[in-house]
């Protein structure tokens, strides 16, 4: 078992493949024997993960630094931070919710109890993506163990120091059968796509969340999938230009734009788009992009590189456009007269680009993205409580903001997760344990009492009752 933890690449297809059979099967053997249900037991093991991650934490800043120059004070906000928190709010509240969620009874079933328990689902398969690797790794494997169930995380390959010391922390610290990381690429991720899991968590682009969809249907295998897409953000005539513009461009070029749930292109009402220009070139220059400011993330290796840089149109650059191969790095840039066919508008951006699209009625910039698939997150800057109901009725969207973007993220209360072509399924704080959870359907009926009402020898006065209850 250790040569898939360590050198996964190094071994050949069918004994990885088979390697990674006999995991399955042992963890399915470890959450057969009820080891992983009680609350005592997931609280030990979440305990423990905390105190590993908090032991680990200054090399983790170091690995994350080495695979895309993410500084330490931008991995604490937007990494440490959050699996913490997490962790934090699953460790109180996980016999809240392990109890019984009591529901009403109707008459018809009068007199009996009704509830709802919830179960684990049982071995499950968590799958990475690059962007925020610690987090999009360990947040949905603290809603795993929270529920109760045994986990293989497969984290993404791409940056290969955090993939690399999660594994270390995580296999040298937990017994493989309840819980192992999986390193690995597109051949490991396909041997391990090919076993039976009970609930496969998945991160990542669209295109390959169809794959993820297609191997779990295979086993009818219960799937989340945590997709992209391209985020909206629509200024309108009255928003608030001077905080909108702040708050939106820090939530653009944050981790430069590697972010999921970032605004992709900005929809902006003629009337104040020379004004928003000039404000978002004001607030980029304020942030002083660089790596002295640990403020400037790399691009995550050079296929993304330039994929990005092949997206800035020359003739439309308002600001910015610059850009070095050899450091992996691309300056916040502004596309300006943006059109829907143009090459940045053809598909999700994840990079420093934002294009701006003027629009004269809310009607055309709900149709502009309306016209796009239903995207993960969508924001809107307005003061108009008319113009906010609509967006909310008309838009559909996985999250969202008004007034402010990308924060819905950091509240555990707000279940995270896109609909439609952005994913499906949802987590964070409670949502995560329901998320990993099966709940039960009982009714609990007492014997001392009987009606009659459902047993042969049906006559008109029973029908009569039964039409009363309904
Ligand atoms: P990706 O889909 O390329 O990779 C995600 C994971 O799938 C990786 O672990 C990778 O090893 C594996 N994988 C890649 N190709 C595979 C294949 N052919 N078969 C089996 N497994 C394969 O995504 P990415 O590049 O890591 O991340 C970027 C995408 O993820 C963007 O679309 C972004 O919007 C989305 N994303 C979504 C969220 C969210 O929470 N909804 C968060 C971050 C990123």
């Amino acid at each position: 078992m250790n040569a898939i933890a360590k050198n996964p690449v190094e071994n050949n297809e069918v004994t990885f493949e088979s390697e990674v059979r006999q995991l399955v099967a042992d963890q399915r053997d470890y959450f057969q024997s009820n080891a992983t249900r009680s609350v005592e037991f997931r609280l030990a093991q979440l305990m423990k993960l905390k105190e590993l991650l908090l032991e680990n934490e200054d090399k983790m800043h170091e690995a994350i630094m080495k695979d895309f120059g993410k500084s330490k004070y931008e991995n604490q906000l937007t990494e440490f931070f959050p699996i913490i928190d997490e962790l934090n709010i699953s460790i109180k509240n996980l016999k809240k919710w392990m109890q019984h969620r009591s529901v009403k009874t109707n008459l018809l079933n009068f007199p009996a109890k009704s509830y709802l328990v919830p179960e684990p689902l049982g071995v499950t398969l968590v799958i990475g993506a690059w962007n925020f690797p610690y987090n999009l790794s360990l947040t949905p494997l603290v809603g795993s163990m929270a529920a109760g169930n045994t986990t293989i995380l497969k984290p993404s390959e791409l940056p290969a120091e955090t993939s690399r010391i999660m594994a270390k922390i995580i296999n040298g610290n937990f017994d493989p059968n309840y819980l192992r990381v999986v390193e690995g690429a597109i051949p490991e991720t396909t041997a391990l796509l090919k076993q039976r899991y009970d609930k496969i968590f998945f991160t990542g682009s669209p295109m390959v969340g169809k794959i993820v969809n297609r191997a779990a249907a295979e086993h009818l295998t219960n799937v989340t999938l945590e997709l992209g897409g391209k985020n909206p953000v629509i200024f309108h005539k009255d928003a608030v230009l001077k905080t909108g513009v702040k708050r939106m461009i820090w939530s653009k070029f944050v981790n430069s734009g590697q972010l999921c749930i970032a605004p992709d292109y900005a929809l902006v009402h003629k009337d104040v788009k020379d004004e928003f220009l000039k404000l978002a070139v004001k607030e980029i220059e304020k942030a002083n992009f660089s790596p002295e400011n640990h403020n400037f993330v790399q691009i995550i290796n050079e296929r993304n590189f330039d994929r990005v840089v092949g997206l800035i149109d020359p003739e439309k650059v308002y600001y910015g456009g610059t850009h070095n191969r050899g450091d992996r790095r691309i300056n916040p840039t502004i596309l300006n007269n943006v059109t829907l066919d143009d090459a940045v508008m053809q598909d999700e951006i994840f990079g420093p680009i934002l294009p701006v699209m003027e629009y004269e009625t809310i009607d055309e910039a709900f149709e502009i993205i309306k016209g796009i698939e239903k995207p993960l997150a969508a924001y809107l800057f307005s003061d108009s409580s008319t113009i906010k109901e609509r967006f909310l009725q008309e838009i559909p969207f996985g999250s969202g903001g008004i007034n402010d973007c990308v924060m819905q993220v950091t509240n555990p209360n707000i279940p995270f997760g896109g609909v439609g072509n952005s994913g499906m399924g949802r987590y964070h704080g409670k949502y995560s344990f329901e998320c990993f959870s099966h709940f039960k359907g009982v009714l609990d009926k007492p014997t001392a009492i009987e009606t009659n009402l459902k047993y042969y020898g049906y006559s008109e006065k029973q029908l009569k009752v039964i039409k009363a209850l309904g």
